[in-house]
C-alpha cells in the first residue's frame, strides 16, 4: 500500500479484489462440503476459523485505511493461529488485559505492535504489564482514570502513554456494547486536554484515544463522524504550537466497524467509512490516524457446527434441539444477538435440504436456560435428527466469550489455511472441568471420571 501506487496499477488492483476479496464471507458461502467433512472428522460443536479470510479482512482495512495504523482488537478472538496470521498481515495488537498482552507476545507480537487498554485494571495486570515494558519499552499503554495513570506511576512507569478520553458520544448495535459515552470508559471529554498535559509531565504521552462502542454501521456514521471529529480537535488543541504542544504521534479514534449478520443486512462501505474518518479528524499535522477493529477482523471468517439431537413439534412451533448452546457462542443469550443458521443436512435418509420444504423453527441448546436459544421463527430447510447447522458470522466473540456453565467442556476449533485443516483447540473433556479443583486439593493429575472423554 505505498503511495506510489500509480493511479492505473490501483483501480486494476481494486477492480480484481472486489472479486478475490468481498466485502462480506455469508454463511451461503462456506462450501458445505467441506464443513460436513470437518464436523465427521472432529465432531461438534465445532468452530472453524478460515485464516485466508481473515487476512482478506485485515487486506481489505489496509486497503481502505491506507495511512493509519490499524491494530487488531484481539478480544475479539485471542487464538494463537488467529493472532499469528494478523500480525503476518501487518496489524498491531490492541490488548485488554495481561492475559491478551501474555497471548500477543507468545504470537510474535512485539512491543513496538503492541498496545494495552487498561479498564479498571486489577492490580495484577498492571504488575505484569508494567514488567513487560521494562523487556520491550516500546509498547503503549492506554489509560483512562487519573487513578491509573497515579497506579502505573507507582509502579515506577514512565513510558509511552496514550490517554483514553471519553468523548461523550457512542454507538453500537445493542446497549451493553455502546462504550464511547459510558462513563466507566475514558476521561471526561472537557478534562482530558488538561489530564493530557498533566500526565506529560510523567509518562511519553504519545496519543489519544476514543472507542465508541461497537457495531457500527451504515446507519450510526453520524456518531462515529461525532467522536471521531472530537478527538482531531482534541490532538489539535494538544498539539497547537502556541501553546505548550504535546509530542503526539496519533490519534486512535477505536473500533466497532460492523459486519452484516442478518443476510440481507449491507456490508459496511470501508472506503466511505474510511472517507468519513477522514475528513472528520481534519488536518492531523503529522499525526497518525489509528483504528482498532476487532469484530471486523474475524468475524465472517469463523462458524460454529451444531449437530441436530431432537426435533421438537409443540403447540408453540417447532423446536430444534442442538448440540451446541449459550456456552459455546453467547451473543444470541447474551445481547439478542441474530446470526444466520444453515442446514448443511446429513440426516441419514433425508434429502438434500435444497430438496426440502422451509420449516420455521427455533433452534435451542442443551443448557437448562430459557435464555440459551439462537433463534425463534427461522426459516431453514425443514431439519431433522442428525442434521448439521452452520451458524454463520461466529469468528468474534464466539469462542473467545465460550464457558463451562452447566459443566460443559468448550468446543474444539479447527483453522483452515491454504486449503489445509488443523485443530488449533482440541475439545475439552469432562476431566477438564475440575483440574482447578483437583490441583488444589493436591489431588493427583488424573480425574475420577474418564479421562477421555
Ligand atoms: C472491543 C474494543 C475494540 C474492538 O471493537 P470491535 O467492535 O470488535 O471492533 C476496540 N477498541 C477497544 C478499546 C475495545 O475495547
Amino acid at each position: 500500500m505505498t503511495a506510489e501506487t500509480t493511479e492505473t496499477t490501483e483501480t486494476t488492483e481494486t477492480e480484481c479484489d472486489a472479486d478475490a476479496n468481498p466485502p462480506v464471507r455469508r454463511v451461503s458461502d462456506w462450501d458445505a462440503d467441506r464443513l460436513a467433512d470437518l464436523a465427521d472428522e472432529h465432531e461438534t460443536p465445532l468452530y472453524v476459523q478460515d485464516l485466508d479470510r481473515t487476512r482478506e479482512n485485515c487486506e481489505r482495512l489496509l486497503a481502505a485505511f491506507p495511512d493509519a495504523d490499524v491494530r487488531y482488537a484481539v478480544k475479539a478472538h485471542t487464538g494463537r493461529a488467529v493472532l499469528e496470521a494478523v500480525r503476518e498481515a501487518g496489524l498491531d495488537a490492541e490488548c485488554a488485559s495481561a492475559g491478551e498482552v501474555d497471548r500477543a507476545l507468545a504470537a510474535g507480537f512485539g512491543g513496538d505492535r503492541l498496545h494495552y487498554t487498561a479498564v479498571n485494571p486489577p492490580d495484577r495486570d498492571l504488575d505484569y504489564v508494567v514488567d513487560v515494558a521494562e523487556r520491550e519499552p516500546d509498547l503503549t499503554v492506554t489509560a483512562g482514570a487519573v487513578d491509573t495513570l497515579d497506579r502505573l506511576a507507582e509502579r515506577g512507569y514512565d513510558g509511552r502513554l496514550c490517554l483514553r478520553v471519553n468523548p461523550g458520544v457512542g454507538a453500537g448495535h445493542h446497549a451493553k456494547v455502546t462504550t464511547g459515552s459510558a462513563p466507566k470508559f475514558g476521561v471526561p471529554y472537557d478534562r482530558a486536554a488538561r489530564v493530557a498535559r498533566e500526565a506529560a509531565e510523567r509518562f511519553d504521552v504519545v496519543g489519544v484515544h476514543a472507542h465508541a462502542g461497537s457495531g457500527i454501521d451504515p446507519d450510526q456514521l453520524d456518531s462515529h463522524r461525532e467522536l471521531v471529529a472530537r478527538m482531531g480537535n482534541l490532538a489539535r488543541d494538544l498539539t497547537d504550537p502556541a501553546a505548550d504542544p504535546l509530542d503526539l504521534e496519533y490519534v486512535d479514534v477505536g473500533g466497532g466497524f460492523g459486519v452484516p449478520y442478518r443476510e440481507d443486512a449491507e456490508p459496511l462501505d470501508l472506503p466511505a467509512v474510511a472517507e468519513a474518518t477522514r475528513e472528520a479528524v481534519g488536518d492531523l499535522a503529522g499525526l497518525a490516524l489509528a483504528i482498532e477493529p476487532g469484530r471486523y477482523v474475524v468475524a465472517d471468517a469463523g462458524v460454529l457446527l451444531t449437530r441436530v439431537n431432537t426435533v421438537k413439534p409443540t403447540p408453540g412451533g417447532t423446536v430444534v434441539g442442538v448440540d451446541a448452546g449459550m456456552t459455546d457462542l453467547l451473543r444470541p443469550a447474551m445481547y439478542d444477538a441474530y446470526h444466520p443458521i444453515r442446514n448443511l443436512g446429513g440426516a441419514d435418509g433425508e434429502p438434500d435440504p435444497a430438496d426440502r420444504g422451509t420449516a420455521s423453527v427455533a433452534v435451542a441448546g442443551p443448557i437448562c436456560e430459557t435464555g440459551d436459544s439462537f433463534c425463534t421463527d427461522r426459516a431453514l430447510a425443514e431439519p431433522a435428527r442428525g442434521d448439521l447447522l452452520a451458524i454463520g458470522v461466529a469468528g468474534a466473540y464466539g469462542y473467545e466469550m465460550a464457558n463451562q456453565y452447566n459443566s460443559r467442556p468448550r468446543p474444539a476449533e479447527v483453522a483452515l489455511a491454504d486449503g489445509e485443516a488443523r485443530v488449533v483447540r482440541r475439545r475439552e473433556r469432562l476431566a477438564d472441568l475440575t483440574t482447578v479443583e483437583r490441583e488444589a486439593a493436591g489431588a493427583p493429575e488424573t480425574a475420577e471420571t474418564e479421562v477421555d472423554r
